[in-house]
């Protein structure tokens, strides 16, 4: 197809080409990311990141891997696919939001380095701001606002109900209520 939108929106297949990156449109946006989810058809409430991974042409692994290790998004020596490898030792739960955080190294800062490899998010992951950009990122990918608003309302706030709706850990409901900074709810 040699037809070629000026368009900022991803194109499946696309994505991570030398063409889009020397335009500049390497970098997604959650709501970039969401929309191409849905127009592949894929569940994003609560979203299916494997099957995001898959869309965006990412190979994935899920292998054991040192405890203290979530996982790594890093390109193959041939500089063409991009592979997201997750420690299969960990909470489904869990992985899913490591997929979630390789996927916003892929969508923010895959022109800046070929390698993430990441340890434990919430203690440290905030130590420089390309990790706290990714943690964010992975916290709305994850979990909209609008929905999240909605669900933590139906759920009257609580956290065990609206981290098993959107299958990440307690902890990650909490960061992600306190960033949209509610209270109430039994969030604090
Ligand atoms: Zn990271």
């Amino acid at each position: 197809m040699a037809f070629i939108r000026k368009s900022a929106k991803p194109q499946v297949g696309k994505i991570g080409s030398p063409a889009l990156e020397a335009r500049g449109e390497d970098k997604l946006t959650v709501a970039q990311m969401l929309e191409l989810a849905r127009r592949e058809g894929i569940d994003t409430s609560p979203l299916d990141v494997h099957a995001l991974v898959s869309a965006l042409g990412i190979k994935f692994l899920c292998v054991p891997m040192d405890d203290e290790v979530s996982g790594s998004l890093s390109l193959s020596e041939n500089g063409r696919n991009w592979l997201i490898r997750v420690n299969a030792l960990h909470h489904p739960n869990r992985q899913r939001f490591t997929v979630a955080h390789e996927l916003a190294h892929f969508a923010r800062h895959r022109s800046q380095q070929l390698k993430f490899v990441d340890q434990n998010f919430f203690r440290n992951g905030d130590s420089n701001a390309m990790e706290a950009e990714a943690n964010r990122f992975a916290g709305e990918l994850l979990m909209p606002e609008s929905l999240f608003r909605d669900r933590v309302k139906l759920f009257s706030g609580s956290i065990e109900a609206v981290a098993q709706y959107f299958k990440v850990s307690t902890l990650a409901v909490r960061v992600r209520a306190k960033s949209l900074g509610m209270k109430g709810h039994g969030l604090e």
